[in-house]
């Protein structure tokens, strides 16, 4: 696993031990004094590194606050515009741990963020870096869960904030939150991937500082999701576990998640053969990724064309796939694409259990039991599946899996008959 070393001096940029690295010619950047999101000289993704890196021991002391900042040992500040995120709970669902047929199975459910989705984890870091750098107005494109995310952390914060969004493609409740949360809203008429390219070029032209995941530090503050599931499974169940199967979109999770592990091999704290396997599950008809992993591609082709009820995974051109894809490879993972039909299903069976989720969340769901069925996951294994999103972001499709309200007279003889 040499893509799990993280060997680099020092550089002379390094601001407080913090500075970004070009991941494909390795230039390094001092963090920040200018608004960068990729590498001045080759255009590739930047990651942010530091000179110390914490071990579990280094969480523990007198820490501030829960959730996100309780690590910020592993994070570019000490505390940041926070509402306050991470936290999330690990469920256990024992019936569908047995049905799937896995030794052990949790779900780390981050719709349980302050806006419901683990973007939050993100935001958090990447506000507090608006603020640092001194931008005045804050955008994204989105498929629905950044512009909530970033419309109440910019409200939060006191800035301008601008979200394009493709018309008529984003759930319900993430339009709602954008909207009372002040942004500014934009459809678009086209795809998500078309409003990337767009907010891309205004951040190209200083129009406004971008909080999509191409932002390396909004992926700093999503490393906390590996880090509670290490410490709390680790306290339950006394060792790691074997594998975190989660939704891919953009790919910033996976990449997130890799950097985690890496850091914490890097500092000691985490033995190489105990890294969880990364798998990704995408949609069947937005499925860049999965291809990629198929074929043994070290790029995504851009798919054009994306579909799939799992709207906040509708994406085409996944651009952490560059993080993401060594992620996978390197943890001995695999990715594997579900149908529409798979994750409807699998919302229900995390419904069963209590757990309310959006579509795309349940696809880590509907992947792993993929997997399972096909032997590629083992019986003995112990797997996290993460939710990246809650049920009422997304109510008319809660509705459409779910059962019909019946419509009865005002008389309880009449309610008694229907039961
Ligand atoms: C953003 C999002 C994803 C995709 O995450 P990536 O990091 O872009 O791969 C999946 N599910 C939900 C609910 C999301 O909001
Ligand atoms: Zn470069």
């Amino acid at each position: 696993m040499t893509h799990l070393q993280l060997d680099e001096p020092v550089p002379g940029e390094a601001d407080d031990g913090v500075w970004l690295t070009c991941i494909e010619c390795g230039a390094t950047f001092a963090p920040f004094e200018a608004v960068r999101y990729t590498c001045d000289d080759c255009d590739g993704l930047l990651e942010v590194r530091y000179a110390d890196l914490p071990t579990f021991e280094d969480f523990d002391s007198e820490a501030p606050a829960d959730g996100v900042w309780r690590y910020s040992a592993a994070l570019p500040f000490e505390e940041g515009v926070s509402l306050p995120e991470g936290g999330t709970p690990l469920h256990e669902v024992p019936r569908l741990e047995d049905d799937i047929g896995v030794a052990r199975l949790r779900v780390k459910h981050e719709g349980m963020n302050p806006t419901g989705s683990f973007k939050d984890r993100g935001m958090t870091v990447g506000v507090r870096v608006a603020e640092e750098v001194g931008v005045s107005r804050l955008a994204c494109a989105s498929t629905g869960n950044t512009s909530a995310a970033l419309s109440a952390y910019g409200a939060r914060a006191g800035l301008e904030t601008l979200v394009l969004l493709p018309a008529g493609k984003v759930a319900a409740g993430k339009v709602a939150q954008a909207s009372l949360h002040g942004a500014r809203i934009l459809e678009v008429d086209g795809n998500f991937d078309r409003c990337l390219d767009i907010v891309q070029d205004l951040a190209d032209r200083g129009e406004a500082y971008l909080l999509n995941s191409l932002n390396p530090f909004r992926l700093e503050g999503q490393k906390t999701i590996g880090l509670e599931i290490l410490e709390r499974f680790e306290v339950d169940e006394g060792t790691y576990p074997d594998r975190i199967v989660l939704p891919v979109g953009n790919a910033g999770n996976t990449a997130a998640l890799y950097k985690c592990f890496r850091e914490l091999v890097q500092s000691g704290a985490l033995d190489e053969d105990a890294v969880p396997k990364l798998t990704g599950v995408q949609a069947e008809q937005s499925a860049p990724m999965v291809e990629a992993i198929e074929n043994g591609w070290d790029h995504v082709e851009r798919w054009d064309h994306v579909e799939t009820r799992a709207t906040a995974i509708r994406i085409g051109n996944p651009v952490n796939a560059p993080k993401a894809l060594p992620g996978i490879r390197e943890t001995g993972g695999t990715a594997v694409a579900v149908s529409d039909e798979q994750i409807t299903a699998a919302q229900r069976d995390l419904a069963e259990e209590g757990v309310g989720v959006e579509p795309a969340s349940a696809a880590s769901i509907a992947g792993l039991r993929k997997l399972r069925e096909q032997g590629v996951v083992d019986a003995d294994e112990q797997v996290v599946c993460l939710t990246t999103g809650h049920l009422l972001k997304d109510p008319d499709a809660a509705a459409e899996a779910g059962s019909e309200p019946e419509p009865v007279p005002d008389d309880t003889d009449a309610v008694l008959d229907r039961l």
